[in-house]
C-alpha cells in the first residue's frame, strides 16, 4: 500500500517521488544500461537509480497504480538522449544524494505523524468531549421499550446531526419496520453511515457502533440518574457511557481531531452506527448484506470497540462466543427440574451426547497467552457474588469463559413466582438456557443434539405430558489471528499512548454482528475495546472512566496511523 501516490503525483520533484518510496517494500527503478545501485535496509530494499529525470519518472509512474501492486513496482525507463553520455563517476554521486535524500526523508516521514498535535487537541478538548458524552448519555435510548422509540430516532438524528458537521458524506439508512408482540408495528430506528475520504490508495476502515442502550431505573439500584452522566472520583456515571455511546463517540472525536488540525486521515474512515444493538440489531444483517458490493466494497478492516478491558491493562479483543438459546416447554414444574439436571453436570461438564466434541484442544500457545493476562480471581469473585469458583486457577476459568461451551440455565417461565405460598399448579412451563458456541461447533448441529437429548430424557420418565424443545437464537463464535497485521497495528497503537503492551483477550459473551460482518462481507474484524473491565455494562451504576474515554480517543487516533502503515499481501 502507499498512502496517497495519487495526491503526490501531481507534484513532480524527487522529494515527492521519494516520499513515495518508505512506503514500498521493493522499488526497482532503471534505465539505460548504467545504473547505479544502493540497498537501503528495512522498508526499501533496493532503489537502482538510473540516469532518468524526476519528470520522466513520473511520466512512467503509472497513475492508477492500486495499492496492491507498488510493493512490487518495477520502473524501466526509456533511454535518455541527453543523460546517456554521463560518466558512471556521476552516476555514482548521484546515487550517493540519492541515498541521503532517502534517508532524510524516512526520518521525516517517522516523524510526520504529528501525533503530539493531536493528542493535544485532544486533552485541551476533553471538557467538551465529556459535555457531548452527557448530551448522549441524556438520551433515554432504550431499544428494548417501545414507547421510547422517538427517544431511540432522536439519538440517530443527534448522531446524524455529529457526522454532517464533520463534513463527512452522511447517509440515513432505513432498514424497516418492527412488530411488537401485541401486532403493532413500528419503524425501526434508521441506521446511519458516514465516509471521511475516498482515496483509493489508502486503506479505508469502518467503524461499527450502537448508541441504544439497556433499560435503566434508578431504582434498580442506581447511584445517580442514569440519564445525568455524573463524574464521581474520575468515573462517568450514566446508562450507556461505556457500552457503547462513549467509544462510538470517542472514535468520532479522533476523526474531528485529525481535521481540526487540518491534518490528512491516514485511512479513509467510513462509520456504521445503529440503534437496535441491544435487542439483536434488527435489520442490520439486511442492510449489511445489501450493502456488501456498496458500502463494504472498498473496506479493507471493520472496527469493533463494543467490549471491554479485562483489567486495568489495555486489551484487543480476538474472539467470542456465539450462542444457543432454547426453550424447552412441558407441563409440570418437576420435569423441567429434572430436564435442567441432564444438561450439565455439578462439576461444569456438559452432559448432552456430542455437544462438546466438535471443541478444539487447548493448545500450549493459546495457555501461554492466558497465562498473560493479568485477571484477578477474587476480583471476579466478588464481582459476581460467589464464595467459591469452579476452576480455582486463572488459566482453566479463562478457558472456560472463552473457549469452551458452557450451559447457562436463565429461568422458567409461567411458574408461581410470587411471594406468598399459593399452591397453583400451572398448566405448562416454559425453561430457558443456552449454551455459548466456540469455534467449529455449528448451531444446527447443537440443535439436534439438544433435542434428542432431551426427548430421550424425557421418554424414560414415560410421562403422558407433551415436551416441544425450539432453539430461538443461534448465534455463531467469532475468532480472529491475534498475529493479523490489524492486530500487530493495535499492538503498536496501544504501546504509543499506554506505554505497555496490550493483553490478548476473548469475550465468553456473544457480539453476533461480528460473525455477520465476517461472514457476509469477508472483511478482517478486530475488535479494540477501551472500556474498562469494571465499566458495569447491561447492569447499575456502568461507567466509563474519564482516563479510558479521552486516552481512548488518543488510542483511535493513533490506530488510525498504524493501520495506515499495513502492508497488503
Ligand atoms: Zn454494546
Amino acid at each position: 500500500m502507499s498512502p496517497g501516490v495519487l495526491r503526490r503525483n501531481r507534484f513532480r520533484s524527487y522529494f515527492l517521488w521519494f516520499h513515495l518510496l518508505p512506503h514500498s517494500d521493493h522499488i526497482l527503478f532503471s534505465s539505460n544500461g548504467h545504473a547505479a545501485s544502493c540497498a537501503l535496509h528495512g522498508r526499501i530494499r533496493h532503489v537502482l537509480q538510473g540516469s532518468r529525470t524526476a519528470t520522466s519518472v513520473f511520466q512512467t509512474f503509472p497513475c492508477s497504480l492500486q495499492r496492491k501492486n507498488i510493493s512490487s513496482v518495477v520502473l524501466e525507463g526509456e533511454e535518455d538522449p541527453h543523460q546517456s553520455s554521463e560518466l558512471p563517476l556521476l552516476n555514482a554521486m548521484r546515487c550517493v544524494c540519492v541515498c541521503v535524500v532517502v534517508l532524510v526523508v524516512l526520518g521525516a516521514r517517522v516523524n510526520s505523524f504529528r501525533f503530539n498535535e493531536l493528542i493535544d487537541y485532544v486533552n485541551k478538548h476533553q471538557e467538551e468531549y465529556v459535555q457531548t458524552l452527557r448530551d448522549w448519555v441524556s438520551i433515554e435510548s432504550d431499544s428494548s421499550d417501545a414507547t421510547k422509540r422517538t427517544e431511540l430516532q432522536r439519538v440517530m438524528g443527534v448522531v446524524e446531526e455529529k457526522l454532517r458537521g464533520m463534513k463527512g458524506n452522511v447517509d440515513v439508512v432505513d432498514v424497516g419496520t418492527q412488530r411488537l408482540d401485541d401486532g403493532s408495528i413500528i419503524p425501526l430506528p434508521k441506521v446511519v453511515t458516514a465516509e471521511f475520504g475516498d482515496d483509493v490508495n489508502k486503506h479505508t476502515v469502518c467503524v461499527y457502533g450502537h448508541v441504544d442502550i439497556q433499560p435503566a431505573r434508578r431504582e434498580d439500584g442506581w447511584a445517580t440518574d442514569p440519564y445525568n452522566l455524573t463524574e464521581i472520583n474520575g468515573n462517568l456515571y450514566g446508562r450507556g457511557a461505556s457500552d457503547n455511546k462513549g467509544p462510538v463517540l470517542a472514535w468520532i472525536h479522533a476523526v474531528e481531531a485529525y481535521k481540526a488540525l487540518d491534518i490528512e486521515l491516514p485511512v479513509n474512515v467510513k462509520f456504521l452506527i445503529e440503534g437496535m444493538e441491544e435487542t439483536g440489531s434488527n435489520g442490520l444483517d439486511a442492510l449489511v448484506e445489501a450493502q456488501k458490493d456498496k458500502f463494504f466494497s472498498d473496506v479493507d478492516y471493520i472496527i469493533i470497540s463494543d467490549c471491554i478491558w479485562k483489567s486495568t491493562r489495555p486489551a484487543l479483543t480476538y474472539g467470542t462466543r456465539g450462542n444457543c438459546y432454547f426453550t424447552a416447554q412441558v407441563s409440570t414444574n418437576s420435569l423441567l427440574t429434572f430436564i435442567y439436571y441432564t444438561l450439565i453436570s455439578a462439576s461444569g461438564q456438559i452432559l448432552i451426547p456430542g455437544v462438546a466434541d466438535a471443541v478444539t484442544n487447548f493448545t500450549e500457545e493459546e495457555r501461554k497467552i492466558y497465562e498473560e493476562v493479568s485477571f484477578d480471581m477474587e476480583n471476579y469473585k466478588s464481582n459476581i457474588g460467589v464464595d467459591r469458583l469452579m476452576y480455582d486457577n486463572k488459566v482453566d476459568l479463562l478457558a472456560h469463559l472463552w473457549r469452551f461451551p458452557t450451559v447457562s440455565i436463565h429461568g422458567i417461565e409461567g411458574a408461581f413466582s410470587g411471594p406468598r405460598s399459593k399452591t397453583v399448579i400451572p398448566a405448562k412451563v416454559t425453561g430457558k438456557f443456552s449454551i455459548r458456541q466456540v469455534p467449529n461447533m455449528d448451531p444446527a448441529v447443537v440443535e439436534k443434539q439438544v433435542t434428542d437429548h432431551l426427548h430421550a430424557v424425557f421418554e424414560q420418565r414415560k410421562s403422558p405430558n407433551k415436551l416441544t424443545v425450539s432453539m430461538i437464537i443461534a448465534a455463531k463464535p467469532w475468532l480472529a489471528d491475534p498475529k493479523h497485521a490489524l492486530y500487530e497495528a493495535g499492538k503498536r497503537a496501544v504501546k504509543r499512548v499506554f506505554h505497555v503492551g496490550p493483553e490478548m483477550i476473548r469475550e465468553g459473551g456473544t457480539i453476533p454482528i461480528a460473525r455477520t460482518f465476517q461472514d457476509v462481507t469477508n472483511k478482517y474484524i478486530i475488535m479494540l475495546p477501551i472500556g474498562g473491565f469494571d465499566d458495569g455494562l447491561h447492569s447499575q451504576n456502568e461507567k466509563i472512566s474519564r482516563y479510558n474515554y479521552i486516552e481512548g480517543t488518543k488510542l483511535f487516533i493513533a490506530y488510525l496511523q498504524e493501520v495506515s502503515l499495513i502492508k497488503d499481501n
